[in-house]
């Protein structure tokens, strides 16, 4: 059933939410602010569905990497800046489990919102500790995940406890969304569908680019890792980025492609940069002809105009990766032309989704992200689900 559909009269919902987010330095009273809340923000409309339909809400994260109880990792910093988001006050147990946090949650009257201690305070929610698992789902009577982020991950809170709500189960707006995402470009895609793939090395995206060649009708590489495949080809590269010991991978893959029909774009030119820096001096080569002294740092004019007209007729588009190094504002351009091109098929009436790290940040810098269909929240667990992995965060919820 739909989130929206859900009815919590009566539930007390056990909420896995990520509120992961940035900080200030511990101040001399022990106190740290919130300096960026986008995460809290996202995980508000499924708190409000489970409160507007008479449920109270009990909220579980983790926060950092503690190694054990680390008072500067502790949530009770986030609990001013949740408390002015909702717009109520909201209960802190000092624990996630045990009868500090049963105190707190076992009494929830409907409309209240608790927040347990950090997950990770206890080695045994990374270790996915079953009896771990069940003495947090003691903390509700129905099991929400909302927590995309960590969904690649096997832990306590996030896959493990789902046993303990074997028919009261479900995603939250956030997680739904991700799913459907996902599924919408790997699963049931109109086509022609693309994928631009970017960012700095073949090896991290290699597995992506695998589990694509079944599913796409033209692949589009930028980035650094272009110059992997070009001088894999033979061509001189300069001083870019390579992964010498990736050649075979990469013209294996392209020889997977080709034997597919795919059509698969390289930048044929490359705006070049005479060091790796913000001011370094420009120049364009042919990708193959790179001269030493120079290196590749983000695609040519010719590239960009080729990659986006590439996109112009797709119905899908997948975006992974920037397609150069797009920090500098100098070579952000082959970036920023691609997202333009998306935002165009979007308007067109394609379905698009960027999903991963820095094309998720490179769209924001754009101020572009409200005008594709789907920005993903989770950056490895994206990744992970376009390899085609199965994530256990999503698993274990879908398990019957
Ligand atoms: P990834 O996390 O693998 O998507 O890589 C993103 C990073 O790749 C960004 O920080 C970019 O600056 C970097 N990147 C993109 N193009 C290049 C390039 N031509 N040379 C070096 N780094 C690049």
């Amino acid at each position: 059933m739909a989130f929206q559909d859900l009815n919590f009269d009566g539930v007390r919902a056990l909420i896995r939410v990520d509120f992961n987010v940035p900080m200030t330095q511990l101040a001399d009273d022990g106190s740290r602010e919130v300096t960026d809340d986008t995460r809290i923000r996202a995980a508000l409309p499924t708190i409000q569905h489970v409160l507007k339909t008479g449920g109270s809400v009990v909220l579980m994260s983790h926060l950092g990497r503690p190694k054990g109880q680390d008072a500067a990792l502790s949530l009770r910093h986030i609990l001013p800046t949740l408390e002015q988001l909702l717009g109520q006050s909201v209960k802190f147990a000092s624990h996630c489990v045990g009868d500090e946090a049963l105190d707190v949650t076992q009494d929830l009257a409907s409309g209240e919102v608790a927040l347990l201690e950090n997950l990770r305070f206890h080695d045994e929610e990374k270790a996915g500790d079953e009896f771990f698992a069940g003495q947090l789902a003691e903390n509700g009577d129905f099991y929400i995940n909302d927590a995309f982020g960590t969904a690649h991950r096997a832990h306590a809170s996030t896959a493990v406890i789902a046993k303990f709500f074997p028919e009261d189960k479900a995603f939250g707006f956030l997680m739904e969304g991700e799913v459907k995402a996902m599924e919408r470009v790997l699963g049931h895609a109109e086509r022609p569908v693309a994928a631009v793939i970017g960012g700095a090395k073949v090896s991290s995206k290699l597995a992506v680019l695998k589990n694509l060649l079944d599913r796409v009708d033209k692949l589009v590489i930028g980035g650094g890792m272009a110059y992997t495949f070009i001088q894999a080809q033979g061509g001189q590269v300069g001083g870019s980025l390579v992964e010498p010991d990736m050649h075979k991978e990469a013209l294996d893959l392209l020889e997977s492609a080709k034997a597919k029909g795919i059509e698969v774009h390289l930048p044929s030119d490359t705006l070049c940069g005479d060091g790796f820096s913000p001011d370094a001096a420009q120049e364009t080569h042919p990708t193959n002809a790179i001269p030493e002294g120079w290196e590749g740092m983000d695609i040519g004019e010719n590239s960009r105009e080729k990659f986006a007209g590439a996109l112009a007729d797709c119905k899908t588009i997948l975006w992974n990766g920037p397609m150069g190094v797009f920090e500098f504002d100098r070579f952000a351009k082959g970036t920023n032309r691609i997202a333009d091109a998306i935002v165009a098929a979007t308007n067109s009436g394609a379905y698009t989704l960027v999903g991963g790290g820095d094309s998720v940040a490179a769209v924001n810098k754009a101020g572009l992200a409200d005008k594709v269909s789907y920005v993903s929240t989770g950056g490895g667990a994206m990744l992970e689900g376009l390899e085609g992995k199965t994530l256990p965060g999503i698993a274990a919820v879908l398990e019957v």
